[in-house]
């Protein structure tokens, strides 16, 4: 792919700023390549584009079959380039190259996969309602839609987005973070390459707040499709309401995982180690809240710090290493900041703590972090902190284990560990979080919808309720008297 591009009308083009700059490596802080430095006016054509190849173009007329294909064909060719793929993914995002090559992009490939199945079952209703009038509803894609995504997943969470609004017809300016542009532009070459009609995807890359509001401001998109904090999908929410855009918003957690006396253990340790530690804990989902029933509280810590001790933390494209880098220099300083305020409202530091000495000392390496006694009022507890750091939180009674897990702003995700099948499908009821695992954390499918209640946002991405955000419902009356 040429560096230092845009992908806008089908071709590769310098951004009208001319200028470039070049994401960072978290693992060793050196800069990866150059990518185009996009603002407003790039924005501006890309939009241009995407609503000419929605409005004129034979994107949205084409049979759903034909479609289908190009949308399974991108599938086909995200496996095809996996290798390459999942390594530029860890190396802007610092993960690991066994979490990009075997979760990332192969679940990406299979988003495609799975909407692009939908493309030829998306169908409005007819009503008999009257004998002079015959009345149907059909179901038509939105027009142009708005896609930015955030840093931690880069291209699983954009193909969460096209997967569902290419095979409904949709036509699509996707902004990646600043941070992790390579593996979004590295796409638009397969768009090419599978012969998508010019326009119906574009990339865009450059300073994310600028050019991503540019998109939430412009009247000629009809959606935007957002995943990242909640404070910024507030931001977004406030500048759509100029235009009353479609939205859908993804957004931050403080899931809690939740471990009764009577789970079985060794399982729940993994989970809880999956949950917090899995992507260094930059998981929208994250069990970063631990509640332990005190019966168990003990022996259950002493078994998870040990277990910690074994946590390789390294450099991510190493085959032995558990843990990569945080994201961004930022990012871990904005950790650090939260396990500080963490030891000075008097949690209990049992794991980490800081940042991990790794290589030459370059990198944005931190401990897995472990604080146990830790409150709900407490803000380690409170905010989503994006990182390693888990609090434990010990609890006495299910209610309190229950009432405690949704004690929060957010409503992302929840677990509940527990033998007795009528205790976990009662607190799976109980719990007003979008997906709750029953023993087990961070399972996902392309079938299974998933999204925030509470300030965690609103719409689901995946599943057949994936889809329903990226069509408009019309209904049709014919008059036949
Ligand atoms: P962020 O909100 O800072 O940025 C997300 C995206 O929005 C980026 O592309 C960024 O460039 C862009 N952006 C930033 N400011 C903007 C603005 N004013 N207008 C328009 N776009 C703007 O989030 P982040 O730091 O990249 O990602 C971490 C956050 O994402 C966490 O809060 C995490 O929980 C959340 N997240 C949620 C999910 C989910 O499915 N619910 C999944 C992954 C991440």
């Amino acid at each position: 792919m040429p560096t230092g591009q845009i992908f806008i009308n089908g071709k590769w083009q310098a951004p009208l700023t001319g200028e470039t700059y070049a994401p960072i490596n978290p693992a060793n802080e050196e800069a990866i390549a150059p990518v185009a430095k996009g603002d407003e006016r790039d924005i501006d054509a890309a939009v241009a584009a995407a609503r000419k190849a929605f409005d004129e173009g034979p994107w949205p007329r084409m049979s759903p079959h034909e479609r289908g294909r190009l949308v399974w064909k991108l599938g086909d060719l995200i496996q095809q380039n996996l290798d390459e793929m999942a390594k530029l993914e860890s190396l802007c995002t610092g993960k690991t190259l066994f979490d990009s090559g075997k979760v990332e992009i192969p679940f990406a490939a299979e988003v495609f996969r799975y909407f692009a199945g939908w493309a030829t079952k998306i169908h409005g209703e007819t009503l008999q309602l009257r004998d002079n009038a015959f009345t149907f509803t059909l179901r038509q894609p939105v027009g142009v839609v708005g896609a930015i995504v955030p840093w931690n997943f880069p291209f699983l969470l954009s193909s969460w987005k096209l997967g569902p609004a290419l095979a409904a017809g949709n036509t699509v300016v996707l902004k990646p973070a600043s941070q992790t542009p390579l593996t979004a532009l590295k796409f638009a070459e397969l768009v090419a390459e599978a012969g998508l009609p010019e326009g119906v995807v574009n990339v865009v890359t450059g300073p994310g707040g600028k050019i991503g509001m540019a998109m939430v401001r412009d009247p000629r998109v009809d959606k935007i499709a957002f995943t990242g904090s909640t404070e910024v999908g507030k931001q977004i929410m406030r500048e759509a309401a100029g235009t009353l855009k479609r939205l859908s918003l993804e957004l931050g957690g403080k899931s809690p995982n939740i471990v009764f006396a009577d789970a079985d253990m060794e399982a729940a340790i993994r989970g809880a180690m999956t949950g917090i530690f899995y992507n260094k804990g930059e998981v929208c989902a994250a069990g970063s809240r631990l509640f332990l029933e005190d019966k168990v509280h003990d022996e259950f810590m002493s078994k998870l710090t040990e277990r910690v001790k074994g946590l390789k933390v390294g450099d991510p494209l190493e085959k032995s290493t558990r843990m990569g880098p945080v994201v961004s220099k930022q990012q871990m300083d904005t950790v650090l900041s939260y396990i500080e305020s963490g030891k000075q409202e008097g949690a209990r530091l049992v794991a980490g703590g800081g940042r991990a000495s790794v290589g030459n000392g370059k990198g944005y390496f931190i401990e897995p972090t472990i604080f146990d006694g830790v409150t709900n009022r407490m803000k380690i507890a409170r905010e989503e902190i994006f990182g390693p750091v888990l609090s434990v939180i010990p609890f006495k009674s299910v209610e309190e284990g229950i009432a405690q897990g949704n004690a929060t702003t957010y409503g992302l995700a929840a677990a509940v560990w527990t033998r007795d099948v009528s205790k976990a499908l009662k607190a799976a009821r109980a719990i007003r979080a979008g997906t709750v695992w029953v023993n087990a954390y961070n399972l996902f499918d392309a079938a299974l919808p998933f999204g925030g209640f509470k300030e965690s946002g609103f719409g689901r991405e995946m599943g057949s309720a994936g889809l329903d955000h990226y069509t408009e419902v019309k209904t049709v009356w014919v008059d036949l008297s």
